[in-house]
């Protein structure tokens, strides 16, 4: 699933790969997924997005904004675009493939579930889109210790700090994927109530979002998900899937996997209070 460090990641790289090529060929729903979701009726893209040229693409969340002429395609979820240079293999299935006039091409194949929007520039009033453009990222200097408190505030008294961090888009971009090891860093438990925290730990918390996130993006995206060219990121979290059941690096208590919230959290008994 793509998040804040890989849409950064993944749109720095379409700036770099793309932008300039000319779109030949669109296909959409090769391969149909239930999951796949598309704004207009994705029989219209091709007519849409064919003869275009890619401009440029942004990244504000966990979203990715390419701009092809007078449209947008965004990007999100486990809709993860991934480039094939003129003489690569494209995989047979997928659910999405623009093929440019050079023959290089990009495919997006979902995992799980994802989104792959398109609209006319200026035109896309989806909420979790709008929101995403509103809020400060938590890369930005407007991303202050005061705003993160009034995020805070505006929850429910017995909400987990999970819940708090990585829901209603709160802050956009940070989903449970980067929650684990921001809360590691900050020696927070995800299930903890969040009244319970003090001054302490609410900076504590602060300065792990603020450290945790650039480090992602820094080492080119998290060790989980893939970018552009189908290459793993550098960033190897502390805690997930492959590090329960080891010992922490930290104190080296066994690191634990439980059901929470309709999904799971992953932290160290000892560190995390
Ligand atoms: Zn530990």
């Amino acid at each position: 699933m793509i998040e804040l460090p890989e849409s950064i990641v993944v749109s720095g790289q379409i700036n770099r790969t793309l932008v300039g090529k000319k779109i030949e060929k669109v296909i959409v729903n090769a391969s149909p997924h239930k999951f796949a979701f598309f704004s207009l009726d994705a029989d219209r893209y091709p007519m849409l997005l064919e003869g275009k040229t890619i401009r440029g693409a942004k990244s504000f969340g966990g979203q990715i904004e390419v701009e092809i002429d007078d449209m947008h395609l965004y990007f999100s979820d486990g809709a993860s675009p991934r480039y094939f240079a003129p003489d690569e293999t494209l995989p047979l299935k997928h659910q999405m493939m623009i093929r440019f006039e050079d023959q290089s091409a990009i495919t997006v194949t979902i995992a799980m579930y994802g989104m792959m929007y398109l609209y006319p520039k200026g035109e896309n009033k989806n909420p979790y889109t709008v929101i995403a453009k509103e809020k400060p990222s938590p890369l930005q200097d407007e991303f202050t210790y005061d705003y993160f408190k009034g995020l805070i505030s505006s929850c429910p008294a017995t909400m987990s700090i999970k819940g708090m961090l990585a829901t209603e888009q709160r802050i956009p971009g940070l989903g449970n994927g980067c929650l684990q090891d921001i809360l590691f860093n900050a020696k927070l438990h995800p299930k903890r109530k969040h009244d319970t925290l003090d001054e302490t730990h609410l900076r504590q918390l602060y300065d792990a979002i603020r450290k945790t996130l650039p480090e992602m993006v820094n080492r080119g995206g998290r060790a989980t998900e893939k970018d552009l060219f189908g290459k793993e990121g550098g960033y190897v979290p502390t805690l997930y899937a492959k590090t329960v059941g080891t010992s922490c690096p930290a104190c080296s208590a066994t690191i634990m996997k439980e059901p929470f919230l309709g999904g799971s959290v992953t932290f160290c008994p000892r560190c995390q209070k």
